[in-house]
């Protein structure tokens, strides 16, 4: 992964500014209209140090980082490259779709194969969760435009892509945009609670304590306002003012867990940052996928940059996964997630073909 330093070397440079390096801090002239954007002088010192006072500093935390988003305008959000297509023994890797690939309740065979110009979609998102503390951090998806695949793309692989810009090929294969944007969507929701795992832990876990706490203290109260009525000989109405008491007792505990399963509670927001259409041409593999009566064909695509089979796609969450269910009806391809069973009459159905909603007894499971 590049540094910021030479980040900001090629940065300036592409911008048309010239940057001298000078004992790790950068010597720059800005053209009037970059100087203007970034609000710099023109004729200006960059350094990388918060120690440094005579220049104008760069880190991720400063203005002049900051400013550079007004400099990529629409530019940086969206961008093509190909990549080109890998050299692979082509049987030796038909050998190892077997040990790839494994479905829980069906059969496949692998048939033909072929080389296509296919497309993935590299996207980063911006992933921001709400509780009582706040976390954020950036995430990324590369999506198979062509089968719906999906795999986590570490930000160091970016590596391989840099040095590959070229024209984008023509004619590659891909699902209708709406397909592709429905997993885009769906996609990143996972992998954010998964990039959350801790927070959201810790937040359990303070829920926990904080709802012990107030129910020991109020189930004390409780006891020592029974015991109270045990001890003493009351009249009527004096016993049933000490019942009232542990009825309101009662109601605001209620309310205090009910607050504090606000408080804890984790709201995510997503929010796209770039897109990356990597063009390439890759092996296919034929499967005919067999589940009962129903038989479909599914092309297994070998990813060029992971050097690797991708997964199947789960229809529909399209997280990356290798548990493979396959539906009764549409012999869509599910996770073992997304393969349900319906926690009030048992019946096992697909969420691709019926979200969350049984499709034997109409309970709708909000857990999902
Ligand atoms: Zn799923
Ligand atoms: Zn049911
Ligand atoms: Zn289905």
């Amino acid at each position: 992964m590049i540094d910021l330093y030479n980040f900001t070397i090629k940065f300036l440079r592409h911008n048309g500014a010239i940057a001298e390096e000078k004992n790790g801090a950068l010597e720059a002239v800005f053209p009037a209209d970059l100087a203007k954007t970034l609000k710099t002088d023109e004729y200006s010192d960059i350094v990388f140090s918060p120690d440094e006072k005579n220049g104008e500093l760069m880190s991720f935390d400063s203005d002049l980082f900051k400013k550079l988003p007004k400099v990529f305008n629409e530019k940086g959000k969206f961008s093509a490259i190909k990549v080109p297509s890998p050299h692979i023994h082509i049987d030796k890797l038909k050998k190892r779709i077997t040990d790839k690939i494994i479905f829980q309740n069906a059969v496949f065979s692998a048939g033909e194969n072929e080389e296509k110009a296919i497309s993935y979609l590299l996207a980063f998102f911006k992933f921001t969760a709400f509780s009582d503390e706040r976390r954020e951090g950036v995430m990324s998806i590369l999506l198979n435009e062509f089968n719906l695949s999906s795999a986590r793309f570490g930000l160091e692989q970016l590596d391989d892509l840099t040095e590959i810009f070229e024209r984008p090929l023509k004619n590659t294969k891909k699902m209708d945009n709406e397909k592709i944007l429905n997993a885009l969507c769906a996609a990143p929701k996972a992998i954010a609670r998964e990039e959350l795992e801790d927070f959201i832990q810790s937040a359990n876990r303070r829920l926990n304590r904080d709802t012990k706490r107030i129910h020991e203290y109020y189930r004390t109260l409780i006891a020592e306002t029974l015991q109270f009525i045990e001890k003493k000989s009351l009249g009527q109405k004096e016993k049933a003012n000490s019942l009232n008491k542990i009825q309101a007792i009662e109601t605001e505990l209620r309310w205090k867990t009910d607050d504090l399963i606000t408080k804890y509670n984790i709201d995510i927001r997503i929010d796209p940052i770039s897109f990356i259409r990597i063009e390439t041409v890759a092996p296919i593999f034929w499967l005919t996928i067999k589940r009962r009566k129903l038989t479909r064909l599914f092309p297994l695509t070998y990813n060029p940059l992971l050097k690797n089979f991708d997964n199947l796609p789960c229809e529909s969450c399209f997280n990356p996964g290798n548990i493979h269910w396959v539906c009764d009806d549409k012999a869509h391809i599910i996770c073992d997630k997304c393969f349900k069973t319906c926690p009030k009459c048992a019946k096992n159905y697909c969420g691709a073909c019926h979200k969350n909603r049984c499709p034997k007894c109409g309970f709708i499971d909000n857990d999902y």
